[in-house]
């Protein structure tokens, strides 16, 4: 166990997934500012360390949500304008700060269907290298405004996990409203008990996530976030479920220390990212 948290101080291709509940204020929905400056400092002192990095960001919908002051957006083509207005909004925002640190970065945005095309994946991947090589840290996001599918049901954590297989990362860090990975669901149960390393993702480890997250937010969609485990592990990426209340719990990962759960990549050898982005 502790050698594992060690190992996490050499991961050098690091990708950083943040949900929009992270992001915003629970209470007025707007961007939580000090947390996102929090957040970019703490990328750019991993590119400092000499690390490449990756931060998939969701929270277009919900910057488009606040700047229309629309409450609750029914209709897809409605979620996607949301998403074409909120994500400049969002990315200028980013801009922002990293260039308060000097930081360039560059904005990508994926669909599944990037991935499933073969001309598509591999420009894509190249592009990635080229923005590595350059010392730039890519933002990434989904394609919202023309994936329809993937706003009803797709997910960021998803989309990490595949960024990260894409990538040949070492490592991707979940930064969710939970904790990590419990037993059963905490706010339910008080006797639900934190998993701290998980070296292989069972059946019984899968029907554990369904039980403790239902399909709210409000236990950190533990569902979607045990999938990206499956995806990142198998691609051999160890990947960390940790709270994004605070950002210092990113150093405190780097740094080998006990936070978040950690799930032990296991190389498969077999793994081909098409064929498992075409199951989901
Ligand atoms: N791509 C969506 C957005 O940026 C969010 C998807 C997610 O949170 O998983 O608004």
């Amino acid at each position: 166990m502790a050698d594992s948290r060690e190992k996490l101080k050499d991961k050098k291709r690091i990708v950083i997934k943040i949900g929009s509940s992270s992001l915003t204020h629970k209470e007025s929905g707007h961007l939580d500012l000090r947390k996102i400056e929090k957040l970019v400092r703490a990328l750019c002192e991993l590119r400092s360390q000499g690390r490449d990095v990756v931060l998939v960001s969701s929270g277009a919908i919900a910057v488009g949500r606040q700047a229309m002051g629309v409450a609750k957006p029914e209709e897809t083509a409605e979620k996607q304008a949301l998403a074409a207005i909120g994500q400049a909004r969002l990315m200028m925002t980013y801009q922002r700060l990293f260039a308060e640190y000097n930081q360039v970065t560059a904005q990508i945005l994926l669909t599944k269907y990037n991935i499933l095309d073969n001309v598509s994946r591999v420009n894509a991947r190249n592009t990635f290298e080229e923005l590595f090589r350059m010392g730039v840290i890519p933002v990434v996001n989904e394609n919202d405004t023309v994936a329809t599918h993937e706003i009803e049901f797709g997910d960021n954590d998803r989309l990490s996990a595949i960024v990260a297989a894409l990538v040949e990362a070492d490592l991707l860090i979940l930064l969710s409203d939970i904790d990590g990975l419990y037993t059963d669901d905490p706010n339910r149960n008080p006797d639900a008990m934190f998993i701290q390393i998980v070296t292989e993702i069972t059946e019984d480890l899968l029907a554990m996530g369904k039980e403790s997250s239902g399909s709210d937010v409000g236990t950190g969609g533990m569902t979607a976030k045990l999938t990206a485990a499956q995806m990142a592990t198998d691609a051999g990426v160890d990947m960390v479920i940790a709270n994004g209340d605070d950002m210092e719990h990113i150093y405190q990962i780097v740094e080998g220390d006990n936070c978040g759960t950690l799930f032990l990549a296991h190389k498969n050898k077999n793994f081909d990212l098409y064929h498992y982005v075409k199951r989901y």
